[in-house]
């Protein structure tokens, strides 16, 4: 049987006390997990339904869902963050085309290692994103 995560349980087991703000925001990725949102997108979500919600609520929640290990953030080469879900740790493929990040899972990255010179003095995790044309940009490619 699968276990049903709802935003509430979430909250309440990383410590976090549940607020509506939090709660919408937390539902959003939730509802399409392994999709990922920016901050913008995911206020422009919730205004139907919290007319309310400031830009700057929008970001400090998701700040409290990052630093909770709930959520991660991608910083993109658009230097506009991305937020996703974070329930377990996972790495991304970029499309080149569309601009799509997808949640990807990799073996061996426990093997990898620094070559030469390291700046490291201890390393906490290691994200991998691997580039290149999603499958829906390559069929929409070969279409004629
Ligand atoms: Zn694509
Ligand atoms: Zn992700």
């Amino acid at each position: 049987m699968k276990e049903i995560i709802t935003a509430e349980s979430l909250l309440r087991d990383r410590g976090l006390r549940v607020t509506p703000q939090r709660q919408g925001i937390l539902q959003i990725f939730l509802n399409d997990p392994g999709y990922h949102w920016s901050a913008d997108q995911i206020r422009d979500r919730l205004l139907g339904q919290m007319p309310g919600l400031a830009r700057g609520t929008t970001y400090k929640v998701l700040n409290e869902l990052v630093n909770a290990g709930i959520c991660e953030e991608l910083a993109t080469q658009d230097g506009i963050a991305l937020y996703g879900l974070r329930l377990k740790p996972h790495h991304h493929f970029f499309c080149t085309v569309c601009h799509e990040w997808s949640d990807i899972e990799i073996s061996g990255i426990s093997s990898l290692t620094i070559q030469g010179h390291s700046p490291a003095a201890s390393i906490d995790h290691i994200d991998v994103v691997i580039r290149g044309v999603c499958v829906k940009c390559s069929t929409q490619a070969s279409k004629p």
